[in-house]
C-alpha cells in the first residue's frame, strides 16, 4: 500500500512576486492542455478534487502551488497548446513560465505529461529546451495508457523512449493512467527518490552571503 500524501492547496500566482518561499524541492508538472494534468494530479495526490478536470481545457492562466507532507511544493503549470490562445497569450505563457523556471531552477523538478498516443510534439520539445536552457531536469510521464493495447503500448513506450534520446534527453519515463492508477507508486517512487536527491544537494550546498558557491 502506498503511504497517503497530504497535499492541500496553498496558493494560485499570477506572477512572480505571488510566488511562495523557495523549499530545498518542489516537482512541476508541465504539458499540453487536455493532456491529463489535472487527472494525474488527483490520482497522484489521491486527493480527487485538488487540480480541476475540465471538459473545455485552457482555462487556467495561473501556477498553482500545493504544499506536501509539510516539506516540498507541487507546482501546477498551465498547460500549453490551446489552439484558441492568441499568440499575446502564448506569449505571455512563455514569459511566466520562463520567470518561474529562472526562479526555482535549483530547487525544481519538473514532471512533463505526454499523452502516450501523441508522443512528443512540437510544443513539448518547446519546453525540454526551455527546461534544459535552465539546467533543469525532468522526467516524462507517459498518460492515458489505458487507451492502448499491450502491444500497441510496448511500441508506443519504444518509440517516446527513442524521440526523447534522438533529442538528447535520457529522462526516466513513467507509464501511467488515471483511470486505472497504473504507474501511480511509480510516480510515487520517482518523486521520493529525487526528493531525497535535492535534500542531500542542498545539504552538501555552502552559501557565502546568500550565494550558493
Ligand atoms: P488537463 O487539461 O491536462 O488538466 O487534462 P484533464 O485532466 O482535464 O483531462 C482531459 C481529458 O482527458 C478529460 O476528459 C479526462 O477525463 C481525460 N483523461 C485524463 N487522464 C486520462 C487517462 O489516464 N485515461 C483516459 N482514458 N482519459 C483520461
Amino acid at each position: 500500500m502506498l503511504k497517503q500524501m497530504e497535499s492541500k492547496f496553498l496558493l494560485s500566482a499570477k506572477s512572480t512576486v505571488q510566488f511562495p518561499p523557495p523549499l530545498f524541492f518542489e516537482i512541476a508538472f508541465f504539458g499540453r492542455s487536455n493532456v491529463g494534468k489535472s487527472s494525474l494530479l488527483n490520482v497522484f495526490t489521491g486527493t480527487p478534487k485538488l487540480a480541476r478536470v475540465s471538459s473545455t481545457p485552457g482555462c487556467t492562466r495561473e501556477i498553482n502551488f500545493f504544499m506536501v507532507d509539510n516539506k516540498y511544493y507541487i507546482v501546477d503549470l498551465p498547460g500549453y497548446g490551446y489552439a484558441k490562445y492568441s499568440k499575446d497569450e502564448q506569449r505571455q505563457w512563455a514569459e511566466l513560465i520562463d520567470e518561474y523556471m529562472k526562479m526555482r531552477a535549483k530547487s525544481v523538478f519538473g514532471i512533463v505529461i505526454i499523452d502516450i498516443r501523441r508522443g512528443i510534439t512540437d510544443l513539448d520539445e518547446i519546453l525540454f529546451e526551455m527546461l534544459s536552457e535552465r539546467g533543469i531536469h525532468f522526467g516524462v510521464v507517459a498518460t492515458k495508457i489505458d487507451k492502448l493495447k499491450k502491444n500497441e503500448l510496448r511500441s508506443a513506450t519504444l518509440e517516446l523512449k527513442a524521440s526523447l534520446e534522438s533529442l538528447g534527453h535520457k529522462s526516466e519515463i513513467v507509464r501511467f493512467s488515471a483511470i486505472t492508477g497504473d504507474g501511480k507508486k511509480e510516480l510515487y517512487n520517482l518523486v521520493t527518490k529525487k526528493c531525497e536527491e535535492y535534500r542531500e544537494r542542498n545539504a552538501r550546498s555552502v552559501f557565502v552571503d546568500g550565494v550558493e558557491r
